[in-house]
């Protein structure tokens, strides 16, 4: 178990005192180390963080910060850390140039390949929304529109491939749970103790373990931090979560725990998936992953007859074996027990809509009848994956 942190932290900046240096001034700002964003307040001298603290007004973090966001002096003025654009000359040195001398001669240069190879000749690599810095992706859109550049990816693409594929398929867009509502939370491959996506986490764990009502689930071959504060921990044999999670769909189909009013009213093409889940062998199953089958079976039927379910998939899985089998299972989970787009259940983002879409729309993949092309000129499938369940409409039911 960590040790507790301190909400509040001051650096000394060298040869000042701090009476001289502190204008006792809090601005508020916000951590950008992660998805979470929370809100923290600052105090400032020249490009130093003298103070930082939680921001207790926030309307989500409420003053909660994880240790990251207390040190952000460091990672802003880190000794290692460049302050001058720096153009890499022909013998391969590095020379340090103005910003004005290197936005000038950047955009000189993909102007003069936009005009001679055309917009669709240029590729935009970003940061992943995961790094919880979201300015360049704010200014990415007017940057593509203005050369003409339809092709962008960023890191997620490598970490989360399998799940945007599947979520592309499934709902037209990434998901995320009501963790602060859900009574039934399940983890899978994911420690949100220490990696955190979960806002305020250390918290909202706290306060789920400490509730009688509400029941966290963790999938994980690890006795991570979270599986030490869960109701139940499936600590299942390393590269077996496809078995373990396909047993507890499988259980919730041949038992028929599914959320018909919500299938009916909101699914479709799901009779040849229901088809394969009911011919899954729980029991077999239950031997590959090392769960005792009356535990999945326990499992299931507290996930399809909670009020809320809201689960989190995480490195822990897309970054080993049948990820994107796992994506797909987790996902069926929550969609079969009608659990989307209601208080405690999953959820597709919304703070960022208007931003987004006031923004020229761009060409990603993978395409489907859930996220067609924004384009109308994609050459890319347009079918969907065989034996899919889909969600009719990207909106909230
Ligand atoms: S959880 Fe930590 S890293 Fe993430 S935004 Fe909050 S303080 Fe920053």
């Amino acid at each position: 178990m960590a040790a507790a942190m301190p909400n509040e932290v001051t650096y000394r900046t060298k040869g000042m005192p701090m009476s001289s240096i502190a204008d006792g001034q809090w601005k508020k700002t916000a951590c950008i180390l992660c998805e979470n964003n929370c809100g923290i307040q600052v105090q400032v001298q020249d490009r130093r963080f003298v103070k930082i603290r939680g921001d207790k007004e926030h309307v989500s973090s409420h003053g909660y910060t994880c240790n990251k966001a207390l040190r952000l002096d460091h990672y802003q003025n880190g000794g290692r850390r460049l302050t001058d654009p720096l153009r890499r000359e022909a013998d391969g040195t590095f020379t340090e140039i103005s910003w004005d001398t290197a936005i000038s001669e950047i955009a000189s240069r993909l102007v003069a390949v936009r005009d001679t190879h055309g917009g669709r000749s240029i590729f935009f690599y970003g940061g992943g929304g995961g790094q919880g810095n979201h300015l360049g992706g704010a200014y990415r859109q007017p940057l593509q529109h203005a050369l003409g550049a339809r092709y962008r990816s960023n890191p997620l693409a490598q970490e989360k491939c399998g799940e945007a594929w599947v979520d592309a398929h499934l709902t037209g867009g990434h998901t995320h749970g009501d963790f602060e509502h859900a009574q039934v939370s399940v983890f899978i491959g994911k420690n949100p103790w220490q990696s955190h996506g979960v806002a305020r986490a250390r918290t909202v764990l706290k306060e789920i373990a400490k509730d009688p009502d509400r029941t966290m689930i963790v999938i994980d071959p690890v006795r991570s931090e979270t599986a030490d504060l869960a109701d139940i921990h499936l600590q299942v044999r390393p590269g077996t979560d496809a078995w373990c999670l396909a047993a507890i769909v499988g259980v919730i189909v041949q038992d028929d725990l599914l959320d018909h009013d919500f299938a009916a009213e909101h699914l479709s093409d799901q009779a040849p998936v229901l088809e394969v889940l009911r011919r899954v062998e729980v029991s077999a199953y239950a031997q590959i992953c090392g769960i005792p089958e009356a535990t999945l079976r326990q499992v299931a039927r507290l996930i399809a007859t909670a009020d809320s379910v809201s689960t989190y998939e995480d490195l822990g899985v897309q970054q080993g074996p049948n990820s994107t089998l796992i994506s797909y299972l987790n996902k069926l989970l929550w969609l079969l027990t009608g659990n989307f787009g209601k208080p405690g259940a999953m959820q597709p983002h919304t703070w960022f809509a208007p931003p987004w879409a006031a923004t020229t729309p761009t060409c990603s993949t993978p395409r489907s009848p859930a996220r067609p092309c924004p384009l109308g000129s994609c050459r890319a499938t347009s079918s969907p994956p065989r034996s899919s369940t889909t969600i009719r409409s990207a909106s909230t039911p």
